[in-house]
């Protein structure tokens, strides 16, 4: 049985302060997700393995952008040790086509993952994290049990199943970029304490290992996402194989969950 989640108190969070409810635990959860199920996810599959980590992969059958997708036999290989979830069928941005082609990307990215991997799927992510309240209703109706977005500096349990967030991007964004995003996405006073430590970092090693301490220090979830094929133009092998290697020494094993994992520990939580 799963230790119980501590709430974080974002009012004494924001000011620095740790508050601990009454008879609780804090603890810290570890996921990460990867998204557009590149033929390198299977390298990624393998660092998070090293060091005792799960994932969740979420997969497109091509991608009409015109970068490689996984063959069928690769999906099921990585389906044996990780969660696969669906990523519409051709990584379709929903926003630009209607309402019709939106349903078949969901639906139809759905049953033929379903097909290829010989179980149910229950994840979704939107491609490009940009999607309405119709497309979030098709997810629904398709069966799906939740849906994962872009939007990060979260640590808390997700609130909407079908609009979970993230903590951080793989990826060494600028200060400028970080700005952006913390804008744009709202939130603020959710979100406010990890954006702070994030602009306090400024080389990305030291950036993962200051929001991960946080989170660790604080409670809540840490929650990691990517794409494997970006890793190659910013050295971000070696430092992802360290940063796992940092952060085994920090989440303990019960704390290690894929995206589904998450969702149910939340629920399970009472959010
Ligand atoms: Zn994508």
């Amino acid at each position: 049985m799963r230790t119980v989640y501590a709430e974080i108190d974002f009012a004494a969070a924001l000011h620095g302060i740790a508050v601990e409810p009454c008879g609780m635990k804090k603890k810290a959860i570890f996921t990460t997700s990867w998204d557009d199920g590149h033929p390198l996810d299977t390298r990624i599959a393998e660092l998070l393995s090293r060091h005792g980590f799960q994932g969740t992969f979420y997969v497109p059958l091509s991608n009409r952008e015109g970068l490689p997708v996984m063959p069928p036999e690769e999906m099921r290989r990585l389906g044996r040790g990780f969660e696969i979830g669906s990523h519409t069928i051709d990584h379709c941005y929903l926003k630009t086509v209607g309402a019709v082609e939106a349903r078949n990307q969901i639906v139809g990215g759905k049953n033929q993952l379903e097909q290829i991997l010989g179980h149910g799927v229950s994840g979704f992510c939107y491609p490009g994290g940009d999607y309405t309240l119709e497309h979030r209703q098709i997810v629904i109706d398709a069966g799906f049990d939740y849906a994962r977005t872009i939007v990060n500096f979260y640590r808390t349990l997700p609130a909407d199943p079908f609009g979970m967030p993230t903590t951080l991007q793989y990826y060494p964004h600028a200060r400028s970029v970080l700005v952006r995003n913390f804008i744009s996405r709202g939130e603020w006073a959710r979100r406010n304490d990890l954006f702070c430590v994030s602009l306090g970092r400024g080389d990305f090693a030291s950036r993962l290992r200051g929001m991960l301490d946080h989170v660790c220090l604080h409670g809540g979830v840490f929650h990691l996402w990517g794409h494997s094929w970006e890793l190659e133009s910013f050295d971000g092998w070696r430092q992802l194989d360290e940063f796992l290697r940092y952060a085994a020494g920090r989440i303990p094993v019960e704390g290690r969950l894929n995206n589904r994992e998450l969702l149910q520990h939340a629920a399970a939580s009472g959010r």
